[in-house]
């Protein structure tokens, strides 16, 4: 063994232990980082991170509630959420609490005893989910989810092709990885996936001729997958008829109906689980990303006893070392006690709403030059620009005014804001203060002021060559 594994993992555990740092060791901790995620992890990513530049680095160290904090010990406002998980906020000092509680005592599970919380965790969300939703399958991401519920739609009907939509995103694993739609993604590995049908999302017509092809050539489909509102494709809302039409669809044509919930479950959009503002039940629902509360990696697939059926003789089917461990349940069960308690689902959705109507009114005056649209349901909230390259640079921007937000995997002229439900309305103030200034810059840059140009472009000209300096070195 080389010599240096050992000093190196033990300089690496007194940092761990550290919670404040010198000026020395923040430095050599940056530097350290960059060389590291260059020359070990890709390079590539750091092209992509608003929050490098050969001048500007940001190496996060703390968070709490909707902030997180960089070593240099600069705060942001977390309006990205890490993609959807930190719906009870960074670590809620409940969900913290049990897992810490857990981990005093045992950490993962024998495989071979019984393990309570798995048990008892099932139990509640049978309780919680919409319909028949009785079974539950517990992963550790919502790849996994996604992948687990189409081996099971695939068990449950003995047929093969899966529709999803186009602009869906599931996950990157190779079955998963076949139900997201983007061509970048896909194309390197199309011969290994499995056989889909991408429809456009939204439209009831295109879905039920689609069943009805399938059906004339026998190649009877298995599932629909959806989201119940596009994440990554780009926050789109379906119109309120779709999920009830898809639900009959489904029953007339005896696909199953898998809705992926990753993103939108968990209180984000209002409800505890997006597709209920529909009223629909699906077959099997996914869940991942918040389930474990910001604080444990943890997802869920949830059916019907009908659909279990095929692994209730055979559980080895579909099996997992690390699913369901008791610190991913210790961390569900409090996430999920934590939003009934405060009530996260009607914050989001009032929240949501006054949020929402602020990004409407700020985004009108740079509307359709710059922006296009504020939409959004609860605190799923997205903003989309004339192009990809408006978009990142307001949200270049934004990470210059400490507020963290980041485009969609599959529509990159959108941003999405999805805060922890938590978020205050001072906060929610604040991001609305930044965008205005951002986009006024922004505005500047594209059409220079003008005497006769209106009051907005006006206010801010002295200030603007400095902030576009400003901007250009972030
Ligand atoms: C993020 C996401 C996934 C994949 O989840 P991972 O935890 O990244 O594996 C699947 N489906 C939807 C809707 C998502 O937003």
């Amino acid at each position: 063994m080389k010599k240096t594994v050992l000093q190196d993992t033990q300089r690496i555990l007194d940092l761990i232990s550290k919670r404040d740092l010198d000026d020395d060791e923040k430095k050599q901790l940056i530097d350290e980082t960059v060389d590291n995620f260059n020359d070990y992890i890709n390079p590539g990513f750091l092209r992509y991170r608003k929050s490098f530049s050969p001048d500007y680095v940001a190496v996060e160290w703390t968070d709490s509630g909707s902030m997180f904090t960089c070593v240099k010990g600069i705060e942001y406002i977390d309006c990205l959420g890490g993609y959807g998980i930190y719906n009870v906020g960074h670590r809620h000092p409940k969900v913290l609490k049990a897992v810490k509680d857990q981990l005093q005592r045992q950490a993962l599970h024998s495989q071979e005893l019984l393990d309570p919380l798995r048990g008892y965790l099932a139990k509640i969300l049978a309780e919680l989910a919409p319909g028949n939703l009785k079974y539950t399958f517990f992963t550790n991401s919502g790849t996994e989810s996604v992948e687990g519920a189409l081996k099971m739609a695939l068990l449950a009907t003995g047929r093969r092709v899966v529709i999803g939509a186009v602009g869906g995103f599931h996950g990157k694993s190779l079955g998963s990885l076949s139900a997201t739609s983007k061509a970048v993604f896909r194309k390197p590995f199309l011969s290994s996936l499995h056989e889909m049908r991408h429809i456009p999302f939204n439209d009831l017509d295109v879905l039920e001729q689609t069943l009805a092809c399938l059906k004339f050539t026998g190649d009877d489909a298995a599932a629909v997958l959806l989201e119940p509102i596009l994440g990554e494709g780009g926050i789109i809302i379906p119109n309120d008829d779709y999920f009830p039409g898809v639900r009959r669809l489904c029953d007339k044509y005896g696909a199953l109906l898998i809705a992926d919930e990753v993103q939108t479950g968990m209180g984000r959009t209002g409800k505890m689980f997006c597709i209920e503002h529909w009223n629909v039940e699906p077959d099997i629902l996914c869940l991942g990303k918040a389930f474990g509360g910001g604080i444990m990696p943890a997802g869920a697939f949830i059916g019907s006893d009908k659909l279990w059926k095929p692994i209730f003789n055979n559980p080895f089917l579909h099996t997992t070392t690390f699913g369901g461990s008791p610190l991913a349940c210790a961390a569900a069960i409090a996430t999920i006690n934590v939003i009934c308690e405060e009530r996260l689902s009607d914050l989001a959705r009032i929240t949501g709403d006054i949020f929402l109507a602020k990004l409407k009114t700020t985004i009108k005056p740079y509307t359709p030059h710059i922006t296009l649209d504020a939409r959004g349901k609860g605190l799923m909230l997205a903003l989309e620009f004339v192009d990809t390259d408006i978009g990142f640079r307001v949200s270049k921007g934004l990470f210059r005014e400490r507020i963290l937000v980041a485009g969609t995997l599959v529509n990159a002229k959108t941003i999405r804001i999805e805060p922890p439900l938590t978020i205050t309305l001072e906060q929610v103030d604040i991001v609305i203060m930044a965008l205005d200034k951002v986009l006024k810059e922004i505005s500047n840059e594209i059409r220079p002021p003008s005497s006769n140009n209106d009051s907005h472009v006006r206010t801010t000209s002295s200030n603007n060559v400095k902030q576009t300096v400003l901007s250009q070195q972030l």
